[in-house]
């Protein structure tokens, strides 16, 4: 990395413009740098005489949420266009293209997604995709199925967990997601009317040992090469498309923490229409939206990898009669669990969610935080013994 620099506004330009092909030769090139994250610059490169446009996503060695004081590795940038690359190869029209990944700046050139929107600001806008769950099953099948050891060889399998150690992002999420929100961490952060939810919470030893048993999936169950960071700021959407962006938290772990992370977002949002709805009237109409988003998501997933297992099981034993049953519901049971622990922290833990947060109303904001730490504890406790989607949807519906 010792030619690593981080670009300015200029030197993205004078990059972009080396590009092959990319731009007219002698354009002149507008830059904006438009990343909303903690971790990276995202440059957004055009010509706007040819219309022409590129992003160029580079990693900074640190978080920059807390400044330089917090280091973090450049090498998430290969881990992130690798992912990219593989989950483009499996799902080619649900990710953006890579144009080239340069090891020594840290930085990916990839398509421009800009004409679509961040699913996050979707759903608090209430807009509806009646395509999103196809789109988003489809994704977490191929690419959960086919880079795990029912469709791989399992050699090849070993050098691709291998090739997907990320032990410092998988810090941030063991820390952040399965630690600190249980405990009285310096990490967490919520409003102060929440106190009394959040020690309940502190105190739970029985929702304790559910988080304990997901941490221990978390680190050790290498199932499947997953997205890793897998919520509604993750997905670009439109009507008629679905885009996966971000994988830099990808690593070998077990399916559900990627499904069950689309419906823990969905259902963050569910809790924050406390705020967003016009109406009561319009509130449970829009609420019944996303509860069948979030069965349709698991069943478009179920489905697909079912139909993929058939076809393309990589062996004798993988075909064995009744070993894609206890598979299916063993992988319900973890992805309900993760929903559960991906909503928690979202409210008390160090990093929330715009849905919740952006609520001005300080007693309608609390309805919302209540409502989610509900229905996320309740995930939580449900996951090892449920049996079928439906469990989520009730939990849901009946919380307070
Ligand atoms: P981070 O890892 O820092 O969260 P993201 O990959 O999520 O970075 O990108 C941050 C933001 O930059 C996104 O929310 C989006 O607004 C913008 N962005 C990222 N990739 C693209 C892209 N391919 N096309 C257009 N905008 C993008
Ligand atoms: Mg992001
Ligand atoms: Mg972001
Ligand atoms: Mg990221």
């Amino acid at each position: 990395m010792s030619n690593y620099h981080a670009f300015t506004e200029a030197e993205a330009i004078e990059y972009a413009r080396g590009i092959e092909g990319m731009f007219p030769e002698g354009a002149q090139l507008v830059s904006r740098e438009i990343g909303d994250g903690n971790l990276n610059l995202v440059f957004h490169i055009s010509d706007p005489v040819s219309g022409r446009s590129v992003i160029l996503k580079q990693a900074v060695p640190y978080a920059k949420v807390v400044g330089e004081s917090w280091p973090l590795t450049l090498d998430r940038a290969r881990i992130e266009s690798e992912a990219l690359i593989i989950q483009g190869r499996l799902c080619p029209d649900l990710t953006p293209k890579v144009y080239a990944y340069e090891p020594d700046l840290a930085l990916t050139v990839m398509e421009d997604l800009s004409d679509h929107i961040i699913m996050r600001r979707g759903l608090m806008e209430r807009n509806r995709y009646p395509l999103f769950a196809g789109h988003i099953g489809e994704f977490l099948a191929k690419t959960l199925f086919f880079t795990s050891d029912l469709a791989m060889n399992q050699q090849e399998k070993k050098l691709q967990v291998k090739a997907f150690i990320n032990p410092e992002l998988c810090k941030i999420t063991e820390d952040l997601i399965f630690d600190d929100p249980y405990t009285d961490s310096p990490n967490n952060s919520f409003d102060v009317h929440l106190r009394d939810a959040v020690e309940s919470i502190w105190a739970d030893t029985e929702l304790h040992l559910e988080v304990a048993l997901l941490r221990e999936k978390f680190l050790t169950k290498a199932q499947a090469l997953l997205h890793g960071d897998l919520h509604t700021g993750s997905i670009f959407i439109k009507p008629d498309s679905t885009k996966v962006i971000d994988p830099e938290f990808a690593y070998y772990g077990p399916m559900g923490f990627d499904i069950g992370a689309v419906i823990a977002n969905l259902l963050l949002n569910y809790a924050g229409q406390e705020g967003w709805s016009p109406s009561d009237a319009d509130r449970a109409d829009y609420r019944r939206y996303l509860l069948d988003t979030v069965r349709d998501v698991w069943t478009e997933f179920e489905t697909r990898f079912r139909a993929l297992w058939n076809e393309h099981a990589a062996d004798r034993m993988a075909k064995t009669p009744g070993y894609q049953d206890l598979y299916v519901a063993g992988l319900l049971q973890d992805t309900i669990g993760f929903a559960g622990a991906k909503m928690v922290r979202r409210i008390h833990g160090l990093s929330h969610v715009a849905d919740i947060d952006r609520i001005e109303d300080a007693a309608v904001r609390e309805r919302a935080q209540r409502l989610a730490l509900a229905i996320g504890t309740a995930l939580i406790k449900r996951g090892r013994s449920a049996r079928s989607i439906d469990e989520v949807l009730d939990i849901a519906l009946s919380a307070t």
